[in-house]
């Protein structure tokens, strides 16, 4: 009788366990927003996060912007280096600081679409998913003349009726390679920290992602500045996000006409 009590303690104490681990598991795959399917997108190209290449080139991405006090500042750091970034932009704050949008433009960067209000979009409907990306769409055409034709979804949000709609938008989901999220947005993080996780896991090919756009972004254009310097002396050079995609796509045509 002891003996079968002392086994069924232990069944339950080992579901519970169990059960706390399926959720820290569930927890941790949504804050990452990986899908199911993720795998598949990325082999169709439909979602990119890295591409395959052995040059030392990289994308230097920014997130939740303009910002009226930042993006100038980390504008000054791009232009300095004579480098050109990828900025996924708010629609919203696209249409209270045009000048910015207009500058980015005018400087040769890349303007790529992070909705207009940027929702918690697990909890907006397709219709209103849709509204978020086409107004966004068409402020950044109105202020700068670019046709943007990559989206980043809010919190990296994907489901398979935004792929759909991407799909039909013809627009790519711009990810981020997972081991360059230095999570520079969190207030207090300084920016020789922001600097090092990223140089310490550069690898040909990444995506970088930073945020202009939050309270901590002077210490972001600090890091891009420290960023820069350090990998231009080991050989690396900075393309916008699609240059980085066009790159693989040629890459890929020059080796089958080898082959042929
Ligand atoms: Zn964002």
């Amino acid at each position: 009788m002891i003996f079968i009590l002392v086994m069924r303690k232990r069944t339950a104490g080992f579901y519970l366990i169990f059960f706390m681990l399926v959720m820290v598991l569930l927890i941790t795959t949504s804050s990452l927003a990986l899908h199911p399917n993720m795998d598949n997108w990325k082999q169709e190209k439909i979602v990119v996060d890295k591409i395959k290449t052995d040059k030392k080139v990289v994308a230097l991405t920014f997130d939740d912007g303009p910002d009226p006090q930042f993006t100038p500042v980390l504008l000054d750091v791009l232009e300095k280096h004579k480098v050109q970034a990828t900025f996924f932009v708010m629609g919203q704050r696209s249409e209270s600081h045009p000048e910015i949008l207009k500058r980015m433009a005018a400087e040769g960067h890349e303007i790529g679409n992070h909705s207009y209000s940027h929702p918690d979009f697990n909890k907006i409907s397709k219709e209103i998913q849709l509204d978020e990306i086409t107004r966004t769409t068409n402020i950044i055409k109105r202020l700068t003349g670019q046709n943007p034709v990559l989206l980043r979804p809010p919190g990296g949000y994907l489901s398979y009726d935004l792929v759909a709609m991407t799909k039909k938008e013809k627009m790519t989901i711009a990810y981020w390679t997972y081991q360059q999220d230095s999570k520079d947005w969190r207030n207090g993080v300084k920016a020789p920290t922001i600097a090092k996780n990223v140089i310490k896991n550069i690898q040909p090919g990444q995506i970088i992602i930073l945020h202009d756009g939050c309270p901590n972004g002077m210490q972001t254009a600090k890091a891009t500045d420290m960023i820069i310097s350090r990998l231009q002396e080991e050989g690396y050079r900075f393309m916008t996000m699609s240059e980085l995609i066009k790159l693989e796509t040629s890459n890929k045509e020059t080796s089958a006409t080898i082959k042929m």
